[in-house]
């Protein structure tokens, strides 16, 4: 399997130079040169898998050339070995319509942990079999920094510095990034949001001198394996439900870099009969403007009680827009340039019905956001996180009667207290939630300024 950027000006590639490119050096996003299709037949046959066979069966097709079988094997069943559900994503039924795919049973208890636990076992195989040099560099609006960091802590030949916005993440969030003390981890806390955080990564990844310098690798959405290790689990869902070849099955996906969704779209487009996947977003609805207008124009940040949805540029957008242009990358390469030039991109016609047969979306307001944990906690005695209470608002208002709806829990709620105590609800934190209360904090204070943030990178990574 080869890999080429969604801009067309990079040279194809294999999986292991495609991870550790993350950032096409074109400035695209790195994408398979032909998706896979899986068969209706081997579709049926996979149902009986447990999660780690899924994982398996589905990276083969992308990674067969280059991982034997075996390395990738003992790859997944350490990533997966320390969830704290046996099914590594469990599926709950909460009604007859409606069911939630737990994805925060890793050790930061999010979603992010399915793709990032994997991804430090993967670097540190890389580093052992290349002999390559790992610095990884990222910005994080709090769960990507924390579940990384546990990726790869106290690996050898590995680095990892990552950024977050000052007093902008949750306390839980603060707490597992900065209470890590293996000498291999570099927190920086910076005086801004989100959005400003990672445009300098992405200003120094885009700097290919620096980059390679440096041996700068990424952990975001933007890198090609966390997508696609996020399919897994939408196989995964789909196949947990009964006769789901003879249902339709809605997916709602609270959303932000569009980097979860996105491998719902992938997954779709390998076969996967997905009925509609619905994109669940805060007050920061780009992405909700988008498939509501057609245009996408970044507007401005807004905080919520979903802090890992507090974004306004989706890093993956640029890889569904590839595939809405029949991955035509000049015309791509055009939209990117005018996004840049413009501030907007705007699709109409046929596009944009494509658009709305694609896509659902809904922004959910801040007290619909609490109304709802409130209402399924008094109802079904299931506590959500106002991530995944997004989520389920999107879900109750596109799920049509007679359909299935998964709506995906990306975090457990312990992470996002503040927003659980404005409901009045009163939670128990699981032990190693608590623990953290207690341990002493590593972070480094910095101004959003790209020059400070550079040296402090120089003097990490040597
Ligand atoms: C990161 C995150 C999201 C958004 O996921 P994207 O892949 O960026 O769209 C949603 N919920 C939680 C809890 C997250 O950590």
């Amino acid at each position: 399997m080869e890999y080429i950027s969604t801009r067309g000006n990079v040279e194809a590639r294999g999986f292991i130079d495609t991870v550790l490119m993350g950032l096409a050096d074109d400035g695209g996003l790195m994408v398979p040169f032909k998706t896979p299709v899986i068969s209706p037949e081997t579709l049926e046959e996979w149902r009986s898998l447990s999660f780690q066979e899924l994982f398996l069966e589905i990276f083969s097709y992308y990674t067969n050339d280059e991982i034997p079988y075996e390395d990738l094997k003992e790859m997944v069943y350490t990533s997966y070995g320390n969830f704290r559900a046996p099914e590594v994503t469990p599926l709950r039924k909460i009604n007859d319509s409606l069911h939630v795919l737990e994805l925060f049973h890793g050790p930061t208890f999010a979603f992010k942990d399915v793709a990032l636990q994997f991804m430090g076992e993967l670097y540190s195989y890389i580093s052992k079999v290349r002999g390559e040099i790992i610095h990884i560099l990222g910005a994080t609006s709090g769960d990507t920094g924390a579940a990384a960091i546990q990726g790869v802590r106290g690996k050898e030949g590995i680095k990892i510095c990552i950024l977050h916005p000052h007093g902008k993440v949750s306390k839980v969030q603060e707490l597992q990034m900065t209470t890590v003390d293996d000498s291999n981890v570099l927190n920086l806390s910076v005086e801004g949001n989100f959005d400003d955080c990672q445009k300098v990564i992405k200003e120094l990844f885009a700097d290919l001198d620096f980059k390679g310098r440096y041996h700068l690798r990424a952990i975001n959405s933007i890198n090609f394996v966390r997508i696609l290790a996020q399919t897994v689990y939408y196989f995964y869902a789909y196949l947990q439900i009964e006769g789901s070849d003879e249902k339709k099955i809605n997916i709602s996906v609270p959303s932000g870099n569009f980097g979860n969704i996105f491998s719902g779209y992938l997954a779709k487009k390998m076969g996967l009969p997905i009925n509609k996947l619905i994109i669940a977003t805060n007050e920061n609805n780009i992405l909700e403007r988008f498939v509501l207008t057609g245009e996408y124009k970044p507007g401005s940040f807004t905080g919520t009680y979903s802090p890992s949805m507090d974004i306004q540029v989706a890093s993956n957008f640029e890889r569904y827009l590839y595939y809405l242009l029949d991955e035509d990358t000049v015309k791509l390469s055009a939209y990117m340039s005018q996004l840049q030039t413009d501030g907007k991109i705007t699709v109409d016609g046929e596009l944009f019905n494509q658009v709305q047969a694609d896509f659902a979306a809904l922004g959910v307001k801040n007290q619909q956001c609490l109304d709802t944990i409130g209402k399924y906690e008094q109802e079904y005695g299931y506590l959500l996180d106002p991530h995944t209470a997004c989520g389920i608002a999107a879900y109750e208002a596109f799920s049509g009667s007679g359909e299935t709806a998964i709506t995906f829990a990306t975090a457990h709620p312990a992470k996002f207290d503040e927003a659980i105590a404005l409901t009045g609800i009163k939670q128990d934190f699981p032990a190693q939630i608590s623990a953290l209360f207690e341990k002493p904090q590593h972070m480094t204070v910095v101004e959003h300024d790209k020059a400070e943030i550079v040296r402090q990178l120089q003097a990490f990574y040597g």
